[in-house]
């Protein structure tokens, strides 16, 4: 069960005589965010909440938390991302509460590595799940497992993030990921290439990732010929905080326009199809969160790429060598 624990925040909140907050509430939980203010409000916070799409803590509205008033920011749902910040940003992570099947996951994990033989694993979860990994730690240590959490770079130690898996580089040659879906687990795998175990706490499962490889890198591939058949390119750029990469849109369509395509820039707070209507591009290049092309290439109905990407589009790198870059 997913928890929000609001205590720390409120303390960080008081610490630093915050008395109007901007509230930035993840998808998952906007159902829950009268609730949320009303808590909130009763510990004497005045509350202006941001009703836009907000998927992770790369996005941080500080420019509208001051055109609001506001004292501080509380993002709910994520972890630090943007370092520097104008105004002053405190976080709630939800954690995901496992309850007994914490136990029989760990049972399950410590039957696999003995029946494989491994020794040695680096661990890596998702922000839901962070607080298990010195547990996890522990338990595989009483086994003999030497156990790596690797500190990355931007993240909380052990932590991987959809644009971001520098806590996976390790000396371990396998890596297990603790949590749920597939997303992460190839991000590691096509950012490391290296084995990895995905032991979900949902399911009770353990299993390494195989065939899921394949199919992903076939389907990488099938955008990104889709995309190089194009002659005219919309390079999309995010003006959230922790997405925007305005000057690798400008490298890249100074590279497009080299080989005789057309490209223009196009920017936007919330990337998504609806807001390219009317746009005649024959392909996107995608310069924000890299799952709007992996996740939601689908929604849109010209091929979309990220801008990693462009270099196999350009015939600078090989698909044999094909890896997912962090953008951080
Ligand atoms: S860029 Fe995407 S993956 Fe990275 S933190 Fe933001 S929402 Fe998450």
């Amino acid at each position: 069960m997913l928890k929000l624990e609001l205590g720390d925040a409120v303390k960080q909140l008081k610490k630093l005589h915050a008395k109007r907050v901007f509230l930035q509430v993840p998808e998952g939980l906007k159902t829950k965010t009268e609730g949320i203010i009303a808590e909130l409000e009763e510990k004497g916070f005045e509350v202006v909440t941001s009703m836009d799409p907000c998927f992770g803590a790369c996005d941080l509205k500080q420019d509208e938390a001051k055109r609001m008033e506001c004292d501080a920011i509380l993002h709910l749902g994520h972890t630090e991302f943007v370092k520097k910040t104008s105004v002053p940003a405190v976080y709630a992570p939800l954690k995901y509460e496992l309850g007994e099947r914490f136990e029989r996951i760990i049972k399950v994990i410590t039957e696999y590595l003995r029946d494989e033989r491994i020794n040695e694993v680096c661990i890596v979860t998702t922000a839901q799940f962070l607080h298990y990994l010195p547990l996890l730690k522990k338990e595989l240590e009483k086994i003999k497992v030497k156990v790596r959490i690797e500190k990355g770079k931007r993240v909380e130690e052990g932590q991987v993030l959809g644009c971001n898996y520098s806590s996976a580089e390790t000396k371990a040659l396998a890596i297990i990921y603790f949590g749920d879906g597939l997303f992460h687990p190839l991000g590691i795998h096509f950012a490391t290439g290296k084995k990895i175990i995905i032991a979900n706490p949902i399911d009770l499962q353990i299993r390494p990732l195989e065939e899921e490889k394949d199919d992903f890198l076939r389907k990488r591939i099938m955008l990104i010929e889709r995309a190089k058949e194009a002659k005219s390119y919309a390079i999309l750029v995010s003006t959230k905080e922790g997405q925007n990469r305005a000057s690798e849109a400008e490298k890249i369509k100074k590279e497009l326009e080299k080989k005789g395509k057309t490209a223009r820039i196009y920017t936007m707070d919330f990337i998504s199809q609806e807001a390219l209507l009317g746009i005649e591009a024959e392909a996107y290049i995608n310069t924000a969160c890299p799952r709007i092309s992996i996740d939601d290439y689908l929604n849109y109905k010209k091929p979309i790429i990220n801008y990693p990407e462009v270099e196999y589009l350009l015939g600078k790198k090989d698909y044999e060598k094909y890896k997912l870059e962090y953008i951080y």
